[in-house]
């Protein structure tokens, strides 16, 4: 998969992905993950790519047409690299390139957006900074608002690497256990339940006996309640969109009512 990240810091983006799990399937080739510097696209000598906006108020706008330059270069470099198919009666529409604005305003980040992106090929991240970016080239270029969550950082390149890393993840190869046959969070509105390494014991607090019964089907039955437990403590949003048994839910209010 290739991220293409549209920024006026992409060292910061160099820096932050090319290292661990991330840097590791770079080099194997599983990922590519390319910085590209608006300010090389600006059109003034100075290089500057932010202006005054209009109608007044705090703060400088990130301007339109270096954005949609830089947007531009990466959209044709990909179209390139794509082999031409079909025929000149009847040529194979190409799909959609996504290209996500980071951003305060858009859908919150989550378990299920990453599975869905992570079946692109190609990735377009366009990272805001000042004030945000002049909205004509937004309307123009964008397919997808998305926010890390509900606060206001500097810069969308911090929400780029958590949506890099969350997406990266679930590309095949790049964890060496496959995540898509393991439980996690999130998985069917569940939260992971608790797990445990040697010691058995630490601190006077003694490993679960069912997890080292060698019993599969009470771990996965012990593993699975827990979950239940977990997210109706810490997630009960979540609980309700999560497909439990009628048993499981009975067994749910048991607990609940010891
Ligand atoms: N004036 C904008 C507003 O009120 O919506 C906020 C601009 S913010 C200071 C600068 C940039 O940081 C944004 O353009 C966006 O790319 C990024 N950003 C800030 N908070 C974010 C969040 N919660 N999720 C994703 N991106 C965010």
């Amino acid at each position: 998969m290739n991220f293409h990240i549209l920024t006026l810091f992409p060292e910061m983006i160099e820096q932050g992905l090319n290292t661990s799990i991330t840097g590791r399937a770079i080099s194997n080739g599983l990922l590519s993950i390319e910085a590209v510097n608006i300010r090389d696209y600006a059109f003034n000598k100075h290089q500057s790519v932010d202006d005054y906006p209009y109608g007044g108020g705090a703060g400088m706008l990130m301007q339109a047409e270096p954005v949609y330059l830089a947007y531009e270069a990466v959209r044709k470099k990909i179209a390139e690299r794509k082999p031409e198919t079909g025929s000149d009666d009847e040529p194979v529409k190409e799909k959609k390139l996504r290209v996500v604005y980071l951003s305060p305003q858009g859908d919150v980040f989550s378990q299920g957006m990453a599975e869905e992106l992570a079946k692109e090929e190609d990735l377009v991240l366009l990272c805001g900074h000042y004030e945000g970016i002049d909205e004509r080239v937004l309307e123009e270029i964008v397919t997808d608002y998305v926010s890390i969550g509900d606060y206001v950082l500097t810069g969308g390149e911090l929400p780029a690497m958590v949506m890099v890393d969350a997406i990266s993840r679930l590309v095949p190869g790049v964890l060496h256990n496959n995540v898509s046959a393991e439980f996690e969070s999130f998985q069917d509105n569940l939260l992971e339940y608790p797990q445990y390494s040697r010691p058995e014991e630490w601190h006077g607090k003694k490993v679960p006996p069912v997890l080292m019964s060698g019993h599969h089907a009470n771990i996965e039955k012990w593993r699975r309640e827990q979950s239940i437990l977990r997210t109706y403590e810490r997630r009960p949003d979540l609980l309700e969109k999560s497909n439990l048994t009628e048993k499981e839910k009975k067994w749910l209010k048991d607990q609940i009512n010891d």
